[in-house]
């Protein structure tokens, strides 16, 4: 079959915008600087309103948190609707050769658009990195932790010597209103987690908003449109390939425990160390998200049970890493990694994640295991009693 020149591809996608492709399956909300965010048309259950918003499209490209994937037109055609590369092609009109004139004059349009684009989010990136920066900053200048503690007291957890935690007693929380625009929706007391590259070099903020007044000690934030509580952790700044370091080891680590959120990961570790087990030599990360933990897949693969807002099964990422796209980096010096799922979340995608990461972390001498809270229960949950 003949190659279909890049200039046909560029005249298809410019022809089809991937917001506009993506609003065949679900509904967006305009975002200012012409992005479109909703829930994700690949990945997203009928149902689910907790991964609403991590699906985020410009005219050119698209990009979901939670599949850890993300590219032009086709891809997302391919994707949605399993179909091969040329089957996207067809579906989105054929790529026919254009006129040499009017292909020019688009391509210049869209090197522009390119070129803008570009310099509003590099920009957009180190406003926010410095924003992040002050709120960890003032954080340090404040407080002694006492509140972390308390915070961490009430899930049934200890408090471990880190310098990836810190408390601040005012954090603004903001949302989008109607207009798409970011609104200040809350202001209170938070906790704090440094999220560093391989480096070490602070990258952005995990924030939590804590309550001690509420059962789970987190802070209740409704949106004023639908009185629905939102979640009441953020993430800001650059998560991904990055990690929290929760309880760094006392020496090069040989073994890491690695899981999706700062609750689990201390679950484990707070019942060793209650247990007076040597953990010298043991490290404990947070991946942010659960996505970020198994980084891109190479493919989705149909969901086993659940449909999708396009009413075909609902795909999800598959098990093989996209090894060209930079995950989570672990230190040489571990031998021994346990990958912690919770069993609160579906059972299908956390899986997947989970045997991704250990594709991803793979290497010779290095063992790899995965640890599953019980059905229905994360490992907080399970630290509490709560089976
Ligand atoms: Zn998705």
């Amino acid at each position: 079959m003949a190659r279909i020149s890049d200039s046909a591809l560029d005249d298809l996608r410019a022809r089809n915008p991937v917001h506009e492709v993506a609003s065949r399956w679900v509904t967006l909300r305009a975002r200012p600087g012409g992005r479109y965010a909703g829930p994700c048309p690949i990945c997203s259950a009928n149902t689910a309103s907790r991964t609403a918003g991590r699906f985020e499209v410009t005219a050119d490209k698209w990009v979901c948190a939670v599949c850890f994937d993300g590219g032009d037109v086709i891809r997302l055609v391919e994707r949605v609707e399993g179909k091969s590369f040329r089957e996207a092609v067809e579906s989105l009109g054929g790529a026919g050769e254009p006129e040499p004139e009017l292909m020019a004059k688009r391509e210049a349009e869209r090197e522009e658009r390119r070129r803008r684009a570009a310099a509003v989010e590099a920009e957009r990136r180190n406003q926010e990195r410095a924003r992040c920066w002050d709120i960890w900053g003032s954080a340090q200048a404040r407080s002694p932790g006492a509140l972390v503690a308390a915070y961490l007291h009430l899930r049934g957890l200890e408090m471990p010597e880190t310098r990836a935690l810190r408390s601040a007693l005012d954090v603004p929380y903001f949302h989008p209103g109607p207009d798409g625009k970011p609104k200040l929706l809350y202001r209170g007391h938070a906790m704090l987690a440094a999220i560093q590259d391989t480096a070490g070099t602070f990258r952005g903020l995990h924030i939590t908003w804590i309550d001690l007044d509420q059962p789970d000690g987190k802070a209740w934030i409704a949106d004023p449109e639908t009185g629905e509580r939102l979640p009441s952790k953020k993430v800001r700044g650059v998560k991904q390939g990055n990690a929290i370091r929760l309880v760094p080891s006392l020496h090069a680590p040989s073994r890491l425990v690695m899981g999706e959120g700062i609750e689990t990961v201390l679950s484990p570790w707070s019942v060793m160390r209650r247990a007076g087990r040597d953990l010298s030599q043991t490290a404990f990360w947070s991946s942010v998200d659960l996505g970020n933990l198994g980084g891109r897949a190479l493919e989705t693969v149909p969901h086993p049970t659940e449909t999708g807002p396009n009413g075909a099964p609902r795909r999800v990422p598959g098990v093989m890493p996209d090894m060209s796209v930079a995950g989570i980096v672990i230190p040489d010096s571990v031998t021994d990694v346990v990958l912690l799922g919770d069993g609160d979340s579906d059972r299908c995608l956390t899986e997947n994640t989970l045997r991704r990461a250990a594709q991803r972390f793979a290497a010779p001498g290095r063992t790899i295991r995965l640890a599953w809270a019980r059905d229905g229960l994360d490992f907080n949950d399970m630290l509490r009693g709560r089976v």
